[in-house]
């Protein structure tokens, strides 16, 4: 598979991976990025916004919708991406609004056969299909970020106060933690298997909020 465009789908490009040097600085780009097919043979891809900002600087990912039931993430990373400059932009900011794209469809928590997409991270490059996915997320999306922003939302039928989950003890991501305005965070070391855990084993400094 090139590693460029190959196809489009509306105007929107599909690739197989994330060139962030080869794109074109203070602008807005979106990509659907294919990591699967599924067992129709239909392509799966999740949806990249990318904000190149003009001047260098590090790359912010902003991941919502791990859990296909969480998805007040989703309409943030539109309304920022609506709202951003990238011309005044130092470094670049990923959006990916939906990371766990079967699970939403589906309208449930889960992948494919009931596997969390945050228990199995990084994924296995020859495993079922939720290991495969979860592999190619890291290796095609998750590792070119500097710093990861994952967004949760409260469980079905629980009530949660915003709230960030980050390891304290790092000055760095308690340094992310503090700049989130939440009334509560919570110290939470990355456990492995979530994507904070994998992001935080590739040396990207990560929070959940
Ligand atoms: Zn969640």
């Amino acid at each position: 598979m090139p590693a460029g465009p190959f196809f489009t789908s509306g105007n929107v490009p599909i690739v197989s991976q994330l060139e962030l040097n080869k794109i074109q600085a203070g602008k807005i780009h979106r990509f659907w990025l294919q990591l699967i097919t599924d067992g129709m043979g239909t392509p799966v891809s999740v949806p990249v916004f990318v904000a190149k900002g003009t001047e260098k600087g590090p790359v912010l990912g902003l991941t919502a919708a791990v859990h296909g039931n969480e998805i007040n993430g989703i309409p943030v990373i539109q309304r920022l991406f609506r709202e951003i400059d990238p011309a005044r932009l130092h470094g670049t900011l990923v959006g990916v609004p939906v990371m766990n794209v079967p699970a939403v469809l589906q309208r449930q928590r889960r992948f494919f056969e009931e596997s969390d997409l945050n228990a199995i991270m990084p994924g296995r490059e020859d495993g079922n299909a939720a290991q495969v996915y979860a592999y190619r997320l890291v290796d095609r999306l998750v590792r070119h970020f500097d710093y990861l922003i994952d967004l949760h939302t409260a469980g079905f039928g629980r009530e949660n106060s915003y709230h960030v989950k980050a390891d304290l003890e790092d000055p760095v991501t308690r340094r992310m933690a503090m700049l989130q305005n939440a009334p509560i965070i919570v110290h939470s070391p990355p456990s492995d298997g979530s994507l904070r855990g994998v992001a935080d084993s590739l040396g990207i400094h990560s929070i959940a909020l």
